[in-house]
């Protein structure tokens, strides 16, 4: 996803249960996955090329994180760790076909009807992530060229797979609405494996 939707989301999603400068370094962790370092071999931050175990490792050793960085005080890690396993989990609906598989069982549906965690499709066979061709992939994000090297990549490519903007239709905004649900999932699931007090810290509001 565009970095732009990552904000988005993760700001509509979060802002109201964390301080202004929790939410500041949620998002930096969030949008730092994205930085170059984290762009080249790191699949698992972004659930590319099919790394659906290793995505879901990479957001499960992230909140595990949390926990312990309370415990140490540093809040900043805390934070960060749990915007790094968003930006992951909201990256599952911009990078693989569940979007697809997911409207071909409800044609008729909404975008906000979307159930981003639906078992038999993150768990059946046919769940698939865009892979990464390069180098013809780096110049698809390149503007000008990328409308002629877009046709020129497998079926299978991030390229022609990604639910990155709206420029790529209106599946686009069934990617939004399911990252945005994840996301408060994931804030569920962060929060439930904290004690009171651990709980006031990370959310850090007077
Ligand atoms: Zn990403």
């Amino acid at each position: 996803m565009l970095t732009i939707y990552h904000r988005q989301i993760t700001e509509t999603a979060l802002k109201d249960r964390f301080s202004p400068r929790a939410m500041e370094t949620i998002i930096a962790g969030n949008l730092g996955l994205d930085n170059l370092r984290g762009q080249i071999g790191h699949d698992e931050y972004h659930f590319d090329n099919n790394a659906f175990a290793a995505s879901t490792a990479f957001i499960e050793a992230q909140r595990a994180l949390v926990p312990a960085a309370i415990g140490t005080g540093d809040l900043t890690a805390a934070w960060t760790a749990f915007g790094r396993l968003t930006h992951t989990a909201q990256d599952l609906y911009a990078h693989s076909n569940y979007v697809s598989l997911w409207r071909a069982a409800h044609p008729r549906a909404a975008p906000g009807e979307i159930d981003p965690l639906n078992g038999s499709l993150l768990n059946g066979p046919g769940l698939r992530s865009g892979r990464l061709y390069y180098p013809l992939e780096v110049l698809s994000f390149v503007p000008g060229i990328k409308k002629l090297v877009i046709p020129l990549l497998p079926d299978d490519s991030h390229a022609r797979m990604n639910l990155d903007s709206p420029e790529r239709g209106e599946a686009f905004a069934y990617a939004f609405a399911a990252a945005l649900k994840r996301t408060l999932h994931e804030y569920e699931r962060t929060l439930s494996g904290l004690g009171e007090a651990e709980r006031s810290a990370f959310h850090d509001k007077p």
